[in-house]
């Protein structure tokens, strides 16, 4: 293989990385974690609701009285009004994850793109009756026809600094250990309300919190944006 072959590799390589690794900030600048010094942490829920296991999150997260950030995904949002309109009432934000969540999602035009965080925008702000300005990219792919459509839309791109990998496996006690060893503050972490389990991991790892002397955080206490 030639000198030109290995570019080509390495060119590809980066590429990759850069489209999946939402940290990086290559095409889209993303808040991933908060610039403080103080021991907190801020949860965010990807792909609910779920009409099962989203009520029992939100009911841990109210008797703690704890606010949380859900990216939720439009159609499911569309099948379970009643729990997008609790997440507001208690005091969470709600932000748009496309409206399908669909493999082929972030290699879609700009214009198809567009038209699905719209539409989607359309339907959260009906039923919260706020602004919808939050977005986290199916699967955290960034890339130029993600960055253009929000840009076009004014998104906020929210990361994370903390990937739970709870969709990999059912081990709670696992899923958690993982986290904590990850901790620090201005954390952003990622977790999944349409999972079976993730009721059983939110409750230790507000265990683990607690222990840890972290306190709770909704993220827009880390990011200047606008939030009604
Ligand atoms: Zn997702």
């Amino acid at each position: 293989m030639g000198f030109i072959g290995a570019g080509i590799i390495v060119l590809a390589v980066f590429l990759f990385y850069a489209s999946y690794s939402i940290r990086a900030g290559i095409y889209v600048r993303a808040c991933c974690r908060g610039k403080v010094r103080r021991k907190v942490a801020a949860l965010t829920f990807d792909d609910g609701p779920d009409g099962t296991y989203t009520p029992k999150v939100l009911d841990l997260l109210e008797k703690q009285g704890l606010k949380a950030c859900f990216f939720c995904i439009g159609d499911r949002a569309a099948a379970h009004p009643e729990l997008v309109e609790r997440m507001v009432r208690e005091g969470h934000l709600v932000g748009n994850h496309s409206m399908h969540h669909r493999w082929w999602f972030p290699w879609l035009p700009v214009r198809y793109m567009s038209r699905e965080l719209r539409q989607t925008r359309e339907l959260l702000e009906k039923r919260t009756g706020q602004k919808n300005d939050l977005f986290r990219p199916p699967f955290g792919v960034t890339n130029p026809t993600v960055a253009r459509t929000v840009r076009r839309l004014h998104y906020q791109v929210i990361g994370w600094s903390i990937r739970s990998l709870d969709t990999g496996s059912r081990n709670t006690e696992r899923i958690v250990r993982r986290i904590r060893r990850q901790l620090h503050p201005g954390a952003v972490i990622l977790l999944h309300d349409r999972l079976p389990w993730c009721p059983e991991v939110l409750e230790k790892l507000l265990i683990v919190l607690k222990e840890e002397g972290y306190e709770v955080v909704r993220v827009d206490e880390y990011f200047k944006f606008a939030v009604d």
